[in-house]
């Protein structure tokens, strides 16, 4: 067996930057399921937060974060982001990622639920690509190994520490082991459980899968964000149209042609975005349709060009001119809020095994993330996990309360259908999305827990990928019947109300 100083599970900007830090500290391998660019990272558009600008503050943007959160954010943890942002965003232009400027200096956006301008962008809304592009280059350039086409399929822990990984190499088929001191995930979210949603086809929650089964606890799963603004268009991918065009002035409309944004909130497009979507969702019930209308018609078609060439191009090529005519678009699965607990080292709690990226959590976006805090969560943590003392505990504060269950599949008997990534998809869409019930949630965590019971061994990657899936899947249905209330990006029409007894987390468990 090989061992490494580093094992990192992953190649987006978590996995790559986490590498390019670690190598200083030893050896590192980074194990990808697919190439190395195939991530969520390269699709990032609208940017990232950090408070830079001139009358912003750390302070400001801690506040914005927190509100967005609903309560639930571990304040600890948004104060450690505001305060490192600038650092990280430093550390990220020295590497070569060339933000955009104006007139010398760094070019600042304004997104929805920020107070003031302070999204840094590259390329206009290509970011993401802009990111994994600079660090991938930076990864040839180093002596990092990297093995494409290695989906890790398990996590080795001995006496509680993780110890090393089990892989799949989905050229051969062999499968193969990798010894560590540190094993990171940094496998991304798992926006792929939903029918409709923004993410890649990597997002099927591996890393809550592996983490989970290791014994390792999962935190916040019911916290799963909507993006209020996705394509609509029959056999068009649902492709992001990003919160900062609405930033820029784009107005909602029903297909009736009304602006309804002001009916639902006095910050009209700006709201936080589970108001937001929630009010699409009602918008389109109301008119009998399958979306409404993002509106940048106004805007002067150099800007809308200049500003988002991306999302012009896309549109074009699927024969729409968003400067002449409106964006069809509709709510879509996009953020894992919850994921694999993590302290703020990014430690799990299982010792040696961390977890980055959007596959970790420590509970700072709370019920709803706010935008452009992901891409610097990730810069931010994934430094202290490589700065993190292996044979020191972490210093963490007390923080939220919590509500810990240990979970087995459970079924009612009766019989379901075969198991599938498109029928779990649409349980999920139509059961444990963006309005939820008590029932309904009931109903689908026994259909996820028999599929899970009937599963084959798996043996190639899309066996292991809906393995994940189901597993992943139950674990979100379990939290959102779990908690009896509404907070955020979790909505219960039985329980609409915010209440004070759940502000706290909810942690699941392998029993
Ligand atoms: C369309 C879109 C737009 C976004 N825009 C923004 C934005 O403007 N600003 C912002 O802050 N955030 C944005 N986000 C969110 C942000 O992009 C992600 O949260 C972030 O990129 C996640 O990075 P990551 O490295 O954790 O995961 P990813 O970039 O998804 O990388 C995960 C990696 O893990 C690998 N992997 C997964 N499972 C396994 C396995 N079992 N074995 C081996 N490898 C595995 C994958 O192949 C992939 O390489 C956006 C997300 C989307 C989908």
């Amino acid at each position: 067996m090989r061992t490494y100083d580093y094992v990192i599970i992953g190649s987006g900007i978590a996995g790559l930057y986490t590498a390019l830090l670690a190598q200083r500290r030893g050896s590192v391998l980074i194990l990808t399921k697919g190439s190395i660019d195939d991530c969520n990272t390269k699709h990032a558009q609208g940017g990232i937060a950090a408070a830079i600008g001139e009358g912003d503050t750390p302070d400001l943007h801690f506040w914005d974060t927190v509100v967005a959160g609903a309560g639930l954010s571990n304040r600890d943890a948004v104060r450690i982001l505001v305060t490192e942002a600038a650092d990280r965003i430093a550390d990220l232009t020295e590497l070569g990622v060339p933000f955009d400027t104006i007139d010398g200096e760094v070019a600042l956006a304004k997104e929805a639920a920020h107070a003031v301008p302070r999204i840094l962008h590259a390329g206009g809304d290509a970011t993401g690509e802009h990111i994994e592009v600079t660090l991938g280059r930076r990864i040839r350039q180093s002596r990092i190994e990297v093995l494409e086409h290695f989906l890790a399929t398990g996590i080795m822990v001995e006496n509680d520490i993780a110890r090393g990984v089990e892989a799949l190499d989905t050229s051969t088929g062999s499968m193969e082991q990798f010894g560590g001191k540190h094993i990171v995930l940094a496998t991304g979210g798992a926006g792929r459980l939903f029918k409709y949603t923004t993410n890649s086809e990597v997002a099927t929650g591996d890393g809550v899968a592996l983490a989970y089964r290791a014994g390792a606890e999962i935190m916040d799963m019911e916290l799963f964000q909507f993006h209020p603004t996705a394509i609509r268009l029959p056999g068009v991918p649902p492709f992001l149209i990003s919160e900062a065009v609405r930033g820029e002035g784009g107005l909602l409309r029903n297909v009736e042609g009304y602006r309804f944004m002001p009916d639902y909130s006095p910050e009209k497009e700006l709201a936080p975005r589970d108001v937001v979507t929630r009010s699409i969702l009602y918008e389109m019930q109301k008119t009998h349709s399958d979306r409404v209308f993002l509106d940048i018609t106004h805007l002067a078609p150099r800007v809308i060009t200049a500003r988002f060439p991306h999302i012009y191009r896309f549109c074009v090529e699927h024969g729409l001119d968003i400067t002449k005519g409106q964006i069809p678009v509709a709510p879509a699965a996009h953020y894992m809020m919850g994921g694999v607990k993590t302290d703020s080292w990014g430690e799990t709690s299982i010792k040696g095994l961390f977890a980055v990226g959007e596959t970790g959590c420590t509970g700072l976006h709370g019920a709803n993330r706010l935008a452009s805090n992901s891409l610097l969560e990730v810069l931010v943590f994934s430094k202290r996990a490589v700065e993190k003392d292996i044979d020191k505990t972490g210093e963490d504060g007390p923080g939220l309360g919590e509500l810990s269950q240990c979970c087995v599949p459970s079924r009612d008997g009766s019989e379901v259908p075969l198991a599938s990534s498109t029928a779990l998809q649409a349980l999920m869409w139509e059961n444990v999305g963006i309005i939820r019930a008590g029932d309904t949630l009931e109903k689908a965590a026994d259909t996820i827990s028999s599929w899970e019971e009937c599963l084959e061994e798996p043996a190639d990657r899309s066996s292991y990928e809906l393995n994940s899936l189901v597993l992943t899947g139950r674990l979100v249905a379990e939290a959102a019947l779990i908690r009896k209330e509404s907070r955020g990006a979790h909505f219960r029409t039985d329980y609409p109300e915010t209440s004070p007894d759940w502000v706290k987390h909810v942690v699941l468990k392998r029993c």
